[in-house]
């Protein structure tokens, strides 16, 4: 993995001009990841020119700051592009990537598409914000990391791996966790604006638990139709977080969330622990982690269909594994 981080680091050497991408709708590793990245080539080389060029933002994570007004096409043709923590192009925020001369991909999901010019993937990486810490930590002695380089990238690598609980979470994603506290930022506000929330939330949620239902064999399930997201007033994110609220109930070891998007189909939010879920996704045209995933279905029936593929999937799990919670 080594020289695909020397490759980076050469071509943002050779660059005047560097463009950062990321998935749309993004989350904490998302917007950390690329952001953080940014900082880091902007403290070293403050002649480059960096730019963060999305489409869309989360509103939960305004306290992050704003990205870059949008550049004109022509400005992309002489720039390196690159996109973080975004499995497949369509996923991007922004298509204009392709406009770039040369491309780079620096992601941790399984790697479903080839679609940069040097791609640097590491899939066991518990997050892409933990690959920029390990990319600093490695040409630590050129690059300069600062206490809001350090918060940005510190942000994505709690969120990504649930507060350091996931399975990918390993000695180094601490050890570099810890190089990035030793830049003293606020951890106390950090947290309060990840995880504070509104009182109306905890109303949804205890509606979420009403109408929650388990199959047979333990799959968790919620359908947040378009009725209860006005009822709740919630945005797309809002309703979204419905599948945190199943996360930990015994014996429930796969717990999806289904929520009515705007176009008339359906999105799932896939989330598991100890049994892999990605496949399952994929079938359903997704994809993601082996805990985490998402996908889209089109009506009931294929929300039946899925949850009792999920329900299957779990019921093999039980019979042919022990120490499961
Ligand atoms: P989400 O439930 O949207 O937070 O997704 C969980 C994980 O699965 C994230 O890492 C996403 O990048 C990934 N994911 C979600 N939806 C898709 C999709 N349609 N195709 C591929 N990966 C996805």
């Amino acid at each position: 993995m080594i020289d695909n981080m020397k490759k980076i680091l050469e071509k943002i050497k050779e660059y005047d001009k560097i463009i950062i991408f990321r998935h749309y709708r993004p989350d904490g590793d998302a917007i950390g990841s690329t952001k953080g990245l940014a900082q880091i080539i902007k403290n070293t080389y403050p002649s480059k020119r960096v730019y963060l060029q999305n489409n869309d933002f989360s509103d939960y994570l305004a306290f992050l700051g704003k990205e870059d007004e949008p550049l004109t096409d022509e400005e992309y043709s002489d720039a390196l592009g690159i996109a973080i923590d975004t499995a497949t192009l369509d996923r991007l925020s922004n298509q204009k990537f392709t406009l770039c001369k040369e491309r780079i991909k620096i992601d941790h999901h399984i790697p479903v598409e080839s679609y940069a010019d040097y791609e640097w993937v590491e899939e066991h990486r518990s997050s892409s914000c933990e690959m920029i810490a390990a990319f600093y930590d490695v040409f630590k002695n050129e690059l300069v990391m600062t206490p809001t380089a350090a918060y940005y990238i510190y942000t994505g690598m709690v969120t990504d791996s649930g507060r350091f609980r996931f399975r990918e979470v390993s000695g180094e994603t601490l050890r570099l966790a810890g190089l990035l506290l030793d830049q003293k930022f606020d951890t106390e506000t950090l947290y309060a604006n990840l995880y504070l929330r509104e009182f109306d939330s905890f109303k949804f949620e205890s509606h979420v638990h009403k109408k929650m239902k388990i199959s047979e064999n333990g799959v968790a399930s919620v359908y947040v139709t378009r009725a209860m997201q006005e009822q709740f007033q919630l945005s797309n994110e809002q309703a979204s977080s419905s599948v945190s609220f199943m996360d930990s109930i015994k014996g429930s070891l796969i717990w999806l969330a289904f929520i009515d998007n705007d176009d008339g189909s359906i999105r799932v939010r896939l989330r598991s622990r100890f049994v892999t879920i990605n496949d399952l996704a994929k079938k359903y045209g997704g994809g993601g982690h082996a805990c985490a995933a998402g996908a889209t279905v089109h009506s009931r029936k294929e929300m039946n269909a899925l949850i009792k593929e999920a329900d299957a999937l779990l019921k093999e799990y039980k019979e042919n594994n022990e120490g499961w919670l």
